[in-house]
């Protein structure tokens, strides 16, 4: 049967970083600016606790307004309803930038913050955004939760909010973890406590499992096989115990690891794992930033001019870190299912949209949440895997 196609390999690929040796192979080059530099830090469990401790330190409450990107994470307004104050979309261009004249036109007392996101690690015009706030007595709330790396203007992202949010899970091999920083006031909430052992055992053990199924840190997984087995079967007896007792188990992992926009205020007081906070120090940032950067210009070069899609961004900014590669697609749901059976992994940031959020509201941001898919560039995919999955898109992407 000639000039069939030859199928293509399948290396299960993975959506997320996955600790290897490499990950914590001291990384050549300069240090990188992340957020952490923006100011002192509290190292919590996700991005969206961030918010809310943001919010709270803010002095956000009952009546009061804080504004929202229409084009947004779900997990962004749990933090604000907490507060018992209410999200108030604004518009933004079709290159996801803050339209400020929408933003100006929905001022009043009542509105006291603003959300601010910088899309896929590409840094909005925040030192014009930040000179906005201060004519209009705005707090400047920087979701820095796609843009952990980076810098504006010569200073680190992060550091022209009043308060900053990273989610250092979506750019460290780990299962929980997110900051809150500022550069411009004193932190006011009390210390962290830790969430226990079950749950610095639990992040451990889902980060080395992680690495495991896509078949990095082999010699590890030899010697921990029966470390592991015990813990399986410990795990079991524990839950069949505990069901027995009619306890209510509290989940030793909050769901924020989970890809659920729900928020658990149980996690307001609760530190970053061991494991993560160790992750954070040890994995070699100069070399997520490299990785990032020519994985995402890679996939830039190679889908770049194929028909049906544009990338959402026409060219990478220097010093910028990408959390994924995000394209605009003529038909995005029947490429998503192409995708879906080519296994390639995809995010389709913001599609589910708040209920009432729709292109009444922003007709660009509705556009966005329909239309940009966004590809995995993580500094943990091995060059066959981009390559593969290069190809699986090409394929996906044929008329
Ligand atoms: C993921 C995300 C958050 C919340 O971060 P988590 O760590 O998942 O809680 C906030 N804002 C944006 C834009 C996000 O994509």
């Amino acid at each position: 049967m000639p000039n069939r196609p030859a199928p293509l390999p399948t290396p299960r690929l993975p959506m997320t970083p996955v600790l290897s040796w490499a990950s914590v192979a001291r990384g050549r080059g300069a240090r990188v600016p992340s957020i952490l530099d923006a100011g002192p830090a509290r190292l919590v469990t996700s991005g969206r606790i961030a918010i809310a401790l943001a919010l709270r330190e803010m002095g956000i409450g009952p009546g009061d307004v804080v504004l929202v990107p229409a084009w947004h994470s779900l997990s962004m307004i749990p933090p604000v309803l907490w507060r018992g104050a209410t999200p108030l979309f604004y518009k933004l261009g079709m290159d996801a930038a803050v339209d400020l004249d929408d933003v100006a036109a929905k001022l009043d007392a009542r509105v006291k913050a603003i959300m601010v996101t910088h899309y896929f690690g590409v840094p909005q015009d925040i030192a014009r955004i930040r000179a906005f706030c201060d004519a209009h007595g705005l707090l400047l709330l920087e979701d820095c939760a796609h843009c952990f790396f980076g810098e504006h203007a010569g200073r680190p992202v992060g550091s022209f909010g009043d308060y900053a949010i990273g989610s250092s899970m979506k750019f460290f091999p780990i299962f929980e973890g997110g900051c809150l920083v500022s550069a411009r006031h004193a932190l006011k909430a009390p210390p962290l406590r830790s969430a226990g052992l079950g749950f610095e055992a639990k992040i451990a053990l889902a980060s080395l499992e992680n690495s495991f199924a896509h078949g990095r840190l082999a010699p590890v997984k030899a010697m921990l096989w029966l470390p592991m087995k015990l813990k399986d079967l410990a795990w079991r007896t524990l839950k069949a115990r505990r069901a027995g007792a009619g306890a209510a188990t509290a989940a030793l992992a909050p769901s924020s690891s989970d890809s659920s926009a729900e928020f658990e205020p149980a996690w307001l007081d609760k530190r970053s794992s061991w494991f993560s906070r160790t992750m954070l120090r040890l994995v070699s940032r100069p070399r997520i930033v490299a990785q990032r950067r020519r994985n995402y210009q890679a996939l830039q070069r190679a889908l770049g001019g194929l028909p049906g899609c544009r990338p959402l961004y026409p060219a990478l900014p220097d010093g910028a870190c990408p959390w994924l590669f995000p394209m605009l697609v003529d038909e995005p749901d029947r490429l998503a299912a192409r995708l879906k059976d080519a296994a390639v992994p995809v995010v389709r940031f913001g599609q589910h949209q708040w209920p009432g959020v729709d292109a009444a509201v922003c007709p660009n941001s509705a556009a966005l949440a329909h239309g940009v898919l966004a590809f995995p560039c993580h500094q943990d995919l091995l060059p066959h895997e981009l390559a593969s999955m290069i190809a699986r898109i090409a394929q996906a992407l044929q008329p």
